[in-house]
């Protein structure tokens, strides 16, 4: 494994700072950091041990909760990301929320409330498959709102996970991060493989059209919104076994930074006599 970057360095080299500006077409999407997958996919298992382990101390103590966002162009992976990750997760303890164009009900609230809705209470860990960040992409790119409504929103966006961090609710943001020539030979796969066709949209189809204008609308949600408290990463996603790596030491780091133990026990064993 000579020449990869060590597990302790490698995901702050996909965090963006506050403030940095983003420029999409130069960070690449097949990076993997000198790692082979016949070393990740080990390290992986280990980081999935790790997390169950982790997400059982959030539990007991039930004074913290993780929230994971997912967001990534068509065929980006966040299915099979989610798949993944969920082998480090016991899902009693884990929700996934999938966000599509909004129902009519949806429609008549503000825009983050059916969002604030699906946010983990204390104790559990939430994935946002797709999330409020669909309010300044799709809702963008497609006008489905005046300009002066969608550029307001990345400050909202911002006071909303403030104050999500400061009731303990802790927040990762992952952009999985693939080329428009990637995303074209996994659409093609999807054309080849008939249980995939399902997955495949016209509207899909229409909107890969306008991939430039996506990438800018992701640039800038990405620039405007890492924060702090709430920092995006741009995980290189084209090689599966490095993503996988990646999003799940990006979790773990940040549940084992809270520094949880279990609970002290209400009960001395030793006075426990069971009949
Ligand atoms: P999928 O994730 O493939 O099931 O597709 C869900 C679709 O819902 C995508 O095309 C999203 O762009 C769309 N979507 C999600 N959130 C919104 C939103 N707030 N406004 C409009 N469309 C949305
Ligand atoms: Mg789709």
């Amino acid at each position: 494994m000579s020449g990869a970057v060590a597990l302790d360095h490698l995901t702050k080299r996909y965090r963006l700072d506050p403030g940095k500006k983003v420029a999409l077409d130069e960070i690449p999407t097949d990076d993997k950091a000198g790692w082979s997958k016949d070393d990740a996919r080990p390290a992986t298992a280990k980081l999935w041990k790790r997390l169950l382990e982790r997400q059982e101390v959030l539990a007991a103590t039930d004074t913290h909760a993780l929230l994971i966002v997912l967001q990534a162009m068509d065929a980006g992976g966040k299915d099979s990301t989610i798949r993944h990750l969920s082998r480090g997760l016991s899902v009693g303890e884990a929700e996934v929320a999938a966000f599509k164009a909004p129902t009519d009900v949806e429609r008549a609230h503000d825009f983050l409330w059916r969002v604030h809705r699906r946010v983990p209470p204390l104790g559990k860990i939430g994935i946002f498959n797709r999330s409020h960040y669909e309010d300044v992409l799709v809702v963008r790119v497609k006008e489905l709102v005046p300009k002066a409504v969608w550029k307001a929103r990345y400050e909202q966006i911002n006071a909303f996970e403030a104050l999500l961090a400061s009731a303990n609710v802790h927040i990762v943001k992952i952009f999985l991060h693939i080329s428009k020539a990637y995303q074209t030979k996994r659409l093609k796969r999807r054309l080849d493989l008939p249980e995939k066709h399902w997955k495949l949209t016209a509207d899909d189809l229409r909107e890969r059209k306008r991939w430039d204008e996506y990438q800018r609308a992701y640039a800038d949600a990405l620039e405007r919104c890492s924060t702090e408290a709430a920092p995006w990463y741009v995980v290189p996603a084209e090689h599966r076994w490095f993503r996988d790596l990646l999003v799940a030491r990006i979790v773990v780091e940040r549940l084992e930074a809270l520094g949880l133990e279990y609970p002290p026990p209400t009960i001395d064993p030793k006075d426990v006599v069971l009949e």
